[in-house]
């Protein structure tokens, strides 16, 4: 059974045979599997485990990529799918609140950013499960979409500071990352 792939609940053995070691569970004398993994039963040590496909997991300080998902009044939502220098993509909902947004004043986040833009932002604070982004600095959109036409825009040399559309002609504003569009697909 060792090497193979455990499901949860999956049985593994009895404790007369082993210890239930991490990613088990012992019951009325079985031992079962607690998470999804790999099960390794190791008879010299009589300890049986599972080592579960752990995720990365978001620190402070880390800078991710994500997709914002919603905007509401005072905060922007952002399902984060990369850490910066990880391959293994995660699927965290994270938060930047309205202050976290820029270094200067921003009054409402829907005006510095859309739903599908894609930012780039670090990780300011996690606490009780809440992750906190910041685009401060030259953080923010990577890659943004048209309001009205949903074709990427780019930024305008004829406005300083308004983002383009080259198809429709659309002007918009964003809180836009120093590196904008030069980001390949995440
Ligand atoms: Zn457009």
């Amino acid at each position: 059974m060792s090497g193979k792939n455990a499901m949860i609940g999956d049985y593994l053995g009895t404790i007369e045979e082993f210890l239930p070691g991490r990613g088990t569970y012992a019951q009325d004398g079985k031992i079962y599997a607690a998470c999804m993994g790999e099960i390794v039963l190791d008879s010299a040590k009589h300890l049986a485990e599972v080592k579960g496909k752990s995720l990365p997991k978001l620190r402070e300080g880390q800078v991710v990529f994500g997709e914002v998902s919603s905007i509401k009044k005072s905060q922007v939502i952002v399902i984060v799918s990369r850490i910066l220098g990880i391959d293994t993509p995660i699927d965290e909902r994270s938060f930047i609140y309205v202050s976290n947004i820029s270094d200067k004043f921003v009054d409402k986040p829907e005006d510095m950013f859309a739903v599908g833009d894609i930012v780039k932002a670090e990780v300011f604070k996690i606490k009780d499960d809440l992750i906190d982004l910041s685009t401060k600095g030259d953080l923010g959109v990577v890659k943004a979409f048209c309001r009205k036409c949903r074709r990427p825009l780019v930024k305008s040399d004829k406005r300083e500071g308004k983002m383009e559309c080259l198809n429709c002609g659309h002007l918009e504003l964003r809180k836009t990352a120093k590196d904008y569009g030069n980001v390949c697909e995440i």
